[in-house]
């Protein structure tokens, strides 16, 4: 048993974070609903010496601790809660990290090599590495194997101060090993308080097996697992790396037709090498589209008047030591709703830690640290559409929040390198971060 499933068992006891020095509750100003666009991107909500009540797993009040302290309920059932001193920590939303690839065996440490050596992603991959060199090691496993490794990381991005977090399946690219993936995905989640999102991602690479008969793939996945996936509601969206060396515009539509007719979201990994025009997918309104390194500025116009999230993954562009990153800065200034994510997975971005996205994103992209907490929170909840129940501290929504040893929000993309998270509550469940894993 781990210590989180230990922890289960405290659920639901009232929980009162009081004297915290910045509550970043991420409420809003304006009354518009949707994502966070432009200048609502640096709108944090902050009390100042603030407090936050959770009942039940759900967050019941937030504000100064003077008046948390008033509230009457709370002086009836004062002995019933349990109650944290913050001691003047930053507390915030837990980080919606709404793009990873967990289900993995081994790390792919000749494909580092190699890059330090000077191959390119293609040569990589030409050579027998990149995501076909995972294929292995997930079709050999069992579900307990692969649901362990799941349930390892998931602790560990929960220490970071990560309480929601999208996995993808796509190291099996076998109807059988994809399903097989998306089952450890659940078992995992039944092991875990925070909430995971499940995506089949069995359109990562067409395997060597079907090497030159894309569209034969193409086939498997919309009629074998798409169909399987929806049957055992093993997934909430279909996702489609489209790109050079992987599926084209054509064959990603094709595979969100067949996913929305199943009744899943969408979402595809696009723009990471080579652009592509991004209009024809919108009539399949994709919860997100992620990378966007190359993007041109008619969809950028189109983006802005659209909720699709553009998800920014700087720890790739980061790990493969490119000198590029997305064009976050015109995208936010455009109006683009934009998030972060780390994009975990054992090649391209083997970092599960939200603050060091947010660091490169502010150093890289020149993202405000203001933006950057916007973009792992609620623009994460948005790209997820669990924008009603995460993402922000308001009443009605779940209690995920986590604490920080610094005294000013800034502090947590500058640190970077470092894990200041000290606390990390998922729906209510009261965990220890670093120091005890
Ligand atoms: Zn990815």
């Amino acid at each position: 048993m781990t210590s989180f499933e230990k922890a289960n068992g405290a659920l639901r006891t009232p929980i009162l974070l009081a004297n915290i020095g910045q509550l970043l509750t991420l409420q809003s100003a304006s009354s518009n609903f949707g994502p966070r666009r432009g200048s609502g991107l640096k709108e944090l909500g902050i009390i100042k010496d603030g407090a936050v009540l959770s009942v039940g797993g759900k967050i019941v009040s937030v504000g100064a601790t003077k008046d948390a302290l008033r509230d009457p309920w709370l002086k009836k059932n004062r002995k019933k809660v349990l109650e944290i001193d913050c001691a003047g920590k930053v507390v915030l939303p837990g980080f919606v990290d709404s793009h990873t690839h967990p289900v993995f065996i081994s790390p792919r440490l000749v494909d580092f090599e190699k890059r330090i050596d000077g191959a390119s992603y293609e040569e990589i991959a030409a050579a027998g590495g990149g995501i076909r060199s995972s294929l292995h090691g997930v079709r050999e496993a069992g579900k307990r194997i692969l649901a362990n490794k799941i349930v390892n990381v998931l602790q560990h991005m929960a220490a970071h101060g990560t309480t929601t977090v999208e996995a993808k399946s796509g190291y099996g690219l076998t109807a059988e090993s994809e399903l097989k993936s998306l089952q450890a995905i659940r078992a995992a989640a039944s092991r875990w308080p925070g909430t995971l999102v499940a995506t089949l991602l069995g359109a990562h690479v067409v395997p060597k097996e079907f090497q030159g008969r894309s569209g034969e793939y193409v086939e498997v996945v919309c009629t074998e697992m798409i169909p399987q996936a929806a049957k055992g509601k093993l997934a909430q969206f279909v996702d489609v790396f489209c790109d050079q060396g992987a599926f084209t515009a054509a064959e990603t539509e094709r595979i969100f037709a067949a996913a929305a007719q199943h009744g899943f979201g969408v979402r595809a990994h696009v723009g990471q090498l080579t652009e592509t025009s991004l209009l024809p997918f919108l009539r399949f309104n994709p919860a997100s589209f992620d990378h966007m390194d190359h993007v041109n500025d008619a969809d950028i116009a189109q983006l802005a008047g659209h909720d699709t999230v553009a998800t920014l993954v700087p720890g790739a562009n980061y790990f493969l030591g490119l000198k590029e990153y997305p064009p976050a800065r015109k995208l936010i200034d455009a109006g683009v709703p934009v998030a972060l994510a780390t994009d975990y997975n054992p090649g391209t971005s083997p970092t599960l830690s939200m603050p060091m996205a947010m660091s490169l994103a502010c150093t890289h992209m020149k993202m405000s640290p203001a933006e950057t907490i916007a973009a792992s929170t609620i623009n994460g909840a948005w790209a997820l559409r669990l924008a009603d129940r995460k993402g922000s501290l308001e009443p009605g929504k779940d209690a995920d929040l986590v604490a920080f040893a610094v005294e000013d929000y800034r502090e947590i993309p500058y640190w970077f390198g470092v894990n200041r998270c000290t606390m990390t509550v998922m729906s209510g469940t009261v965990l220890p971060a670093a120091g005890s894993l």
